[in-house]
Order: C-alpha cells, then sequence, then structure tokens
C-alpha cells in the first residue's frame, strides 16, 4: 500500500514537472515572440532635485503589453528573461529606446534631462556591452552625460575586478553611473570607494517606514553620510508621502523618486510633468 501511494505521488510530482515545463517552454516562446513584435515599452518615473524643486532625471521602466493579458511589470517577465538570455535582446531594446526618447525630448525643446535605464547583470556581462551603449548613444545622437546605467550592487559583487573594469570604460564613455537598491547587497565599503559611480540610490524598503521606524530612519541617515563622504548624490527611491520627503530633505538627501512625485508614467504624461517649470 505504502509503496503504491509512493508510486502515485512519484506519477503525480513528475506529470506536474512536465505540465510545469511546458508552461515555461510556452511563456518563452512568447516572450521571445514579444520582442520580434516590439510589445514592450517604456514608462518613466520622474526623479527632483530637492535643493531646486526641478525634475531633472527620470528612470526607464520597462513593461510588456500583453495581447491578452495587459500591461505586464518587469516582475512578471524579467525573471525568466534572466534565466533565458532574452534579457540581452530586451535590455538592448529598453537602452534604444530610452536613448531615442531622450533625444526626441531634447529635439521637442524640453529641457534636458538624465534618463537612467536598469541593467541586469548578464548584459552586464556580455563581452560587447559597453560597445552596445556606445551604439545606442550614436544611433540615437543622445550625448552620454543625458544616460545614466543602473547596476544593483549584487551584480557588481559578482566580480568586482571585471566590474571596475567594465565601469571604467562606460566612465570613459561618458555616461553616468548610479547603484541602484542600495543597502540590500553587500558591497564593502572598501569596494564602493573604487567604483566610479556618481550616485547612490536608497532602495524603498528603508524608506517604507520612515520617518517612525527608528531603525530605518537610522540608515537612511547613514546612507546619505556614507554617499556625502565619498562624494557621491544620493536619491530615495519609493518615497510616497509628504512626511518621507520631509524626513529626507533634513536629512541631507539630495533627491527623491516615488509615487508622491509620480508613478512611473507613459512618455506624453512625463513630457507633460517637465513643461512644469517647477514643483
Ligand atoms: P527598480 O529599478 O528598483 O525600480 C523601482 C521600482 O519601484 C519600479 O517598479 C517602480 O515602479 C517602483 N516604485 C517607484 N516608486 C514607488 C513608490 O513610491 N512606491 C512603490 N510601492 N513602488 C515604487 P517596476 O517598474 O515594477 O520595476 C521593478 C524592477 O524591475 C525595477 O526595480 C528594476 O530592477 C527592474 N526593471 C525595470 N525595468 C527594467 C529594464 O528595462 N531592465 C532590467 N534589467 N530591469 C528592469
Ligand atoms: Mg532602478
Ligand atoms: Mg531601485
Ligand atoms: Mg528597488
Amino acid at each position: 500500500r505504502a509503496k503504491e501511494i509512493g508510486r502515485d505521488a512519484v506519477q503525480v510530482f513528475c506529470a506536474e514537472m512536465a505540465t510545469r515545463a511546458h508552461e515555461k517552454l510556452e511563456r518563452q516562446e512568447e516572450l521571445r515572440q514579444a520582442l520580434a513584435r516590439e510589445e514592450f515599452v517604456l514608462h518613466y518615473q520622474p526623479q527632483m532635485d530637492l535643493g531646486t524643486g526641478r525634475i531633472f532625471a527620470a528612470e526607464a521602466l520597462v513593461r510588456w503589453l500583453h495581447p491578452e493579458r495587459g500591461l505586464l511589470s518587469p516582475g512578471e517577465f524579467i525573471p525568466l528573461a534572466e534565466e533565458t538570455g532574452l534579457i540581452g535582446p530586451i535590455g538592448d531594446w529598453t537602452l534604444r529606446a530610452a536613448c531615442r526618447q531622450n533625444r526626441a525630448w531634447q529635439a521637442a525643446g524640453l529641457s534636458p534631462i538624465v534618463v537612467s535605464v536598469n541593467v541586469s547583470a548578464r548584459q552586464f556581462q556580455e563581452k560587447d556591452w559597453v560597445e552596445r551603449v556606445a551604439a545606442a548613444l550614436a544611433e540615437s545622437g543622445l550625448e552620454a552625460c543625458y544616460l545614466e546605467l543602473e547596476l544593483t550592487e549584487s551584480l557588481i559583487m559578482q566580480d568586482v575586478q571585471q566590474a571596475v573594469e567594465t565601469m571604467h570604460r562606460l566612465e570613459r564613455l561618458g555616461v553616468h553611473l548610479a547603484i541602484d537598491d542600495f543597502g540590500t547587497g553587500y558591497s564593502s565599503l572598501s569596494s564602493l570607494k573604487r567604483f566610479p559611480v556618481g550616485r547612490l540610490k536608497i532602495d524603498r524598503s528603508f524608506v517604507m517606514d520612515l520617518p517612525g521606524d527608528p531603525d530605518d530612519a537610522a540608515i537612511a541617515r547613514a546612507i546619505v553620510s556614507l554617499a556625502h563622504t565619498l562624494q557621491l548624490r544620493v536619491i530615495a527611491e519609493g518615497v510616497e508621502s509628504r512626511e518621507q520627503l520631509e524626513f529626507l530633505r533634513e536629512a541631507g538627501c539630495d533627491e527623491i523618486q516615488g509615487y508622491y512625485l509620480s508613478r512611473p508614467v507613459e512618455p506624453r504624461a512625463l513630457e507633460a510633468l517637465l513643461r512644469i517649470p517647477s514643483l
């Protein structure tokens, strides 16, 4: 009996695995088609300089406009894209689209902003990555100083030596570099000072419970002071309330990004925000 039950369980288990593997293949094929059909769109989330009250930059965030399931957030397809290597071409598309859009805003007469693009580890590790960045700039006509690349600590820490080398090559191109989700990874202080980055982005998890949570308040202050000691600018992500903004301003944080200012929006909506002189 016990043996039989065991056998049944194994069969059920195998059938489930097969179904799951099959579903995954389907999703993968769907993602490949999405790329060919250009079903991806970029939304832009503005960033405000707390000193001037101006929107000076925006983060490009990819979405998949799925024919049946509607607008999908990156959490729903980036992991699969990373697993299958499709992140390479998707990331390329993102980078080129963001450069093109930013150039188009400049051509439309808006005062220039920096657009930041998220980079995944796999993309960053490709041998011709720096050339791809250069190509995206050349093709769009965007000056390098209006592009920022967001790298996570964990991406950098996978191979610090290699990462620092690539970062220096990107720096020579003239693009800005930022460390995303700062505080969630493990970069040591000694390695941090070797990175040619211009700013740190305080992860949303430390911002969420501000100003009430004393630990998060201490962490946020510590990151601001660390950034300033290293002569970096510091931005807080995920700012949702005036109280959080006021705390961060008082703590000396330079810039903010979050729903309080605006959700990520379509290009036209960002353009409208850029036409407002200052907030
Ligand atoms: P991230 O780079 O840390 O981006 C910030 C995420 O926080 C975005 O989620 C944004 O919509 C969300 N967010 C911003 N402000 C607030 C706020 O006030 N409250 C809350 N609750 N959330 C806020 P999104 O767009 O879903 O992107 C998730 C992640 O997907 C990004 O995290 C980034 O790591 C990744 N991602 C997005 N676009 C790309 C891309 O083009 N390439 C790659 N490799 N990754 C991307
Ligand atoms: Mg980011
Ligand atoms: Mg982030
Ligand atoms: Mg984050």
